[in-house]
């Protein structure tokens, strides 16, 4: 049988290598006959290695790294992903990623892969893939919902200072309103309509999409997206499973994190522990992070809290003594945690989140309800969706200004922290409900999962697909 050769092309940011990694663990679970490459900048290997090595112990052929330059923009050597420096460094790696062109159009000329399956971040490769006449799909680890909201926001040009809220037109499901403040700033700037439009353009003529979400989960939203958005579009979500169900292993996702407080949640009881976590890319500064330790001092409920990272690098958010106080019932990792191990462990009965879109798949396919607290991008659209239309969260706080600025946001109390905390925390108490359509969900994304399952499913038609793009040579 012919050897298929497909590069994957991820995004510089954790959040987007780890799930491009765990879809091609996916991809080499199910036909072993494609051979994959993962085309990344030498400092974003070691974010994959990892993950590449445990699916690699039972692949036919093992996937390779491929490596380009990363653009030159005058950042700190190793500073190649968003998110690992300060924000600053984040911004101008963001505003850096089609610089990439060059460096990748040269791997992709010189390879001449089959196909490319690259992060919708870089819709600029499609045009690179039809030079080459090979099959291009995108690979997007966001919610069908966001993108459709955002594709609205686009088509309604919002601009500043008109109005508070925006009503999202157009879509299925209850009537969608969020406050101006809650968009992410893009969406406010005046090219973003243009920039928005090539990149909708260039999904709508690829061969097609693959997203990480699941049929199950986002219902009408993903039909709608079906339906509007895409050529092809697979939804074959969550892919973290694929590290359980198909390669057994859940650990070292996006680099090796601490473990023991793995240990530490085996000695709690079962849905006693709240885990905290704001991804791979937050900062807050020292006040939020003071008022965050005292409101979950005073929650009295246990509490991991990982990848604690403080903007202004010193440890004075730490209040006095509390070390000490919460040494019974509190873990706090500084750095890189499990987190996928974490949300599978039985001790964990819930997750205040920032509303990424890994780690809500991640919980929903662990069944563990989550408290919202969105910060950036398209998280507050994502917390609409969990709370206002499928009901597995709750928000953390629904009083005070919230924003994606953080200029314009104020701090979350440490009183709201412990009394939302600890009431979420009752299994029988006013969010019962919440707990309950958060475990039902759990069981739909993992049956998702499973042979026969709708996202298994959107994969099978997906390599199909692709291979008879592959065997007949053609791009569409
Ligand atoms: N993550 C992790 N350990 C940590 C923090 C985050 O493994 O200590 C992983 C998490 O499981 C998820 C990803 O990092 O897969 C974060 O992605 P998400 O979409 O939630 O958010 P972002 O990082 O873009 O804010």
């Amino acid at each position: 049988m012919k050897k298929w050769r497909v590069f994957l092309i991820p995004y510089f940011a954790r959040s987007h290598l780890i799930p491009m990694a765990d879809f091609a663990g996916l991809l080499s679970a199910k036909h072993p006959d494609i051979e994959l490459t993962m085309v990344v900048t030498p400092g974003n290997t070691k974010f994959i290695t990892t993950s590449l090595d445990k699916y690699n112990d039972s692949a036919k052929h093992p996937m390779q790294i491929l490596t380009y330059p990363f653009p030159s923009i005058g950042l700190k050597p190793d500073v190649e992903t968003v998110g690992i420096g300060n924000s600053a460094e984040s911004s101008a790696i963001d505003e850096a990623s089609h610089m990439a062109r060059p460096g990748l159009e040269q791997v992709l000329q010189q390879h001449k892969p089959d196909a490319v399956i690259a992060d919708v971040t870089f819709s600029w490769i499609a045009a690179i893939a039809a030079d080459l006449k090979i099959p291009c799909l995108f690979f997007a680890p966001l919610s069908s919902f966001a993108m459709l909201v955002l594709n609205c926001f686009q088509k309604m040009r919002v601009r500043p200072g008109l109005l508070d809220h925006v009503t999202v037109l157009g879509l299925p499901g209850p009537e969608i309103r969020m406050p101006v403040l809650e968009l992410p700033p893009f969406v406010l700037e005046e090219n973003y309509a243009l920039n928005v439009e090539s990149l909708y353009k260039a999904v709508l003529d690829a061969f097609g999409i693959v997203v990480n979400t699941c049929r199950g989960v986002e219902l009408e939203y993903c039909d709608e997206f079906e339906k509007t958005q895409a050529r092809r579009a697979y939804f074959v979500g969550p892919v973290s499973v694929s590290c359980t169900m198909y390669h057994g292993n859940i650990m070292e996702r996006g680099g090796e994190g601490e473990t023991s407080c793995l240990r530490w949640l085996d000695t709690k009881e079962e849905r006693s522990v709240i885990l905290v976590s704001f991804g791979s890319q937050c900062h807050f500064k020292s006040a939020q992070l003071h008022e965050l330790a005292m409101g979950l001092e005073g929650s009295r409920q246990n509490f991991l809290w990982v990848n604690v990272r403080n903007a202004d690098q010193s440890d004075e958010w730490i209040p006095e003594g509390w070390e000490e106080r919460i040494a019974d019932r509190g873990f706090v990792v500084r750095g890189w945690a499990p987190q996928l191990a974490i949300l599978a462990h039985a001790a964990i009965g819930a997750f205040v989140t920032q509303c990424g879109w890994n780690s809500i798949l991640e919980a929903t396919a662990a069944g563990v309800p989550m408290l919202t607290w969105p910060l950036a991008y398209e998280q507050f659209i994502n917390e609409k969706l969990l709370v206002d239309v499928v009901g597995c969260a709750a928000r953390l706080w629904e009083g005070g200004k919230r924003s994606t600025r953080e200029t314009e946001r104020e701090l979350v109390p440490r009183t709201v922290i412990a009394h939302t905390v600890s009431r979420f925390m009752e299994p029988e108490g006013e969010f019962s409900s919440v707990h309950c359509k958060a475990q039902e969900l759990g069981a739909v994304a993992r049956s998702a999962m499973a042979d026969g399952g709708s996202s298994m499913s959107d994969l099978s038609r997906l390599i199909s697909d692709l291979i008879t793009a592959m065997e007949n040579k053609t791009c569409q």
